[in-house]
């Protein structure tokens, strides 16, 4: 008789999670899950996928206007919040069903219960009161939005405010909403709740938004804001948020009181490691609660990974899956592998969206390279008929020496998709060279990746500077 109930017990049904529960079942072992929620965790559930479907919602009003300058006359235009969130709910609710699907086809024991470690090997399901035991466990729990702002205290009202979970289940569309933070998700909801018609004001501690992104994109991505009368506040905090009826009241850094509906905190997520016991299993935790593994995902229990955003490497959900796929070739394969978290593409969905890979100029010079720097900023060929004053910016930063690419940076429409195929040639290592002897695919955005042959300007890294 085996030794252990499960081989393998997954902790968490979200992207990590499910794609390590499904491979390691494929190879051979018997694995178990417990999502104490909904299966698919917060890409799918709360995350990137409704997002997305909330970012094409809030395009089409300006789609609308653009297609007046092409001959269409576009009428009465309203816009139905609860048929938006019925329709995603639809389609959340039919992904859902497949994650599970494919779990299930897989051979994986779904426990729709919270999971709790009682002892290296022993997990208790808290609601079934059952425990099971697993000759390996692995951490999936993800992260979830905190609500801690203000850098010396927790501000007052904070449990008056929505974050991104709420955002995705409000009654109705917020007249006016403040969002704290100047991050991925602060930005794209800024964009999605301006585009379904809300006044919006982002509030950022900071001197500009995106921090750590590439300086031109942030800085186009703030004329674009300007350009959308989208209000953004900078070096401003809540002090405090106060009901007042039906309306609430921020109290800012800055001495104002400012009236509205909703108050969205985005301002950055926190690893779901509470009240999980890790410390009855020897897991160590790090200074945020997030779970320390080694370049194997493994804990400081030998037996016991982790991957995902409770590790709070890179919070990406193609990241957890590779770390997924990473823990099931190192322990059902025989084949240790580390996750590969260099070159990882990444897009904040604004309206238009900018998209990023490899190395920002600033990142480059720290490391020593010195660059050439190749840029062009232009009006998309749509946008010569519509009236809008949009302009894309295409970058790329090159090794000087090499001539490799090492960096792709694009503010504009499809600058997610162009930015994916990029982020191919950036990993295998492709020169300017090569770019430069790609043909174009005229007339499109991308071409201007293969068609920028003067360098914009050229930097060294300050050690080198005489
Ligand atoms: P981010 O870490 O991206 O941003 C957090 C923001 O909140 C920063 O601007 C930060 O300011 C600010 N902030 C942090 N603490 C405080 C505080 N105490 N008071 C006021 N402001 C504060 O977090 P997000 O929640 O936006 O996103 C979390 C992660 O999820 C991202 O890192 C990303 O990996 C992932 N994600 C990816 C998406 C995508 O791929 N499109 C979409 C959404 C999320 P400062 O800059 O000054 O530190």
């Amino acid at each position: 008789m085996a030794k252990f109930d499960y081989d393998l017990f997954v902790i968490g049904g979200g992207s990590g999670g499910v794609r390590a529960s499904r491979m390691a079942a494929m190879s051979g072992a018997r694995v178990a899950l417990a999502e104490e929620y909904r299966m698919g965790g917060t890409c799918v559930i709360r995350g990137c996928i409704p997002k997305k479907l909330f970012v094409y919602a809030s395009q089409f009003g300006e789609e609308f206007h653009d297609a007046e300058g092409y001959g269409w006359s576009v009428g009465e235009r309203r816009f139905d919040w609860p048929t938006l969130i019925a329709n995603k709910d639809k389609e959340i609710a039919r992904l859902e069903g497949l994650y599970r699907k494919n779990v299930e086809a897989a051979g994986v024991t779904i426990f729709g219960d919270r999971a709790v470690f009682e002892d290296p090997h022993t997990i208790l399901l808290l609601n079934e009161g059952r425990r099971v035991t697993a000759q390996t466990i692995l951490i999936a729990t993800g992260n979830r939005p905190t609500r801690e702002m203000g850098t010396t205290h927790i501000v007052p009202g904070a449990d008056l405010c929505i974050t991104s979970d709420e955002a995705f289940h409000l009654e109705k569309l917020p007249g006016r909403i403040l969002i704290a933070g100047g991050g991925y998700v602060a930005l794209e909801f800024a964009h999605i709740f301006h585009g379904l018609g809300a006044a919006v004001s982002l509030v950022y501690r900071g001197e500009k938004p995106l921090r750590g992104f590439d300086e031109d994109l942030r800085d186009a991505l703030m004329a674009s804001m300007a350009r959308r009368k989208l209000n953004i506040l900078l070096g401003c905090e809540f002090t405090g948020i106060e009901k007042r009826g039906r309306c609430l009241h921020a109290e800012t850094n800055k001495g104002a009181t400012i009236e509205c509906d909703q108050v969205m905190l985005a301002i950055g997520r926190a690893p779901n490691t509470m009240a999980l016991h890790v410390d009855k299993a020897g897991v160590r935790l790090g200074r945020k609660g997030e779970i320390v593994v080694n370049e194997y995902s493994r804990t400081s229990a030998p037996h016991i990974y982790a991957i995902g955003d409770v590790t709070d490497r890179i919070q990406l959900t193609p990241v957890a899956i590779h770390e997924a796929m990473c823990f099931v070739k190192t322990v059902y394969e025989g084949v240790p592998t580390s996750p590969d978290h260099d070159l990882v593409p990444s897009a904040v969905f604004t309206t238009p969206e900018l998209a990023t890979v490899g190395m920002t100029e600033m990142k480059a010079l720290g490391l020593g390279h010195s660059i050439d720097v190749y840029k062009s900023t232009f009006k998309p060929l749509k946008h010569t008929m519509t009236g809008t004053d949009e302009r894309s910016l295409f970058k790329l930063v090159v090794d000087a020496k090499s001539g490799r690419v090492l960096g792709c940076h694009i503010f504009g429409w499809g600058a997610a998709e162009i930015v994916q195929a990029a982020a191919i040639a950036i990993r295998m290592g492709a020169k300017k060279s090569d770019f430069d002897a790609t043909i174009a695919l005229h007339p499109t955005a991308a071409e201007e990746l293969v068609t920028m042959r003067m360098k914009s300007y050229s930097k060294a890294p300050p050690e080198s500077v005489s």
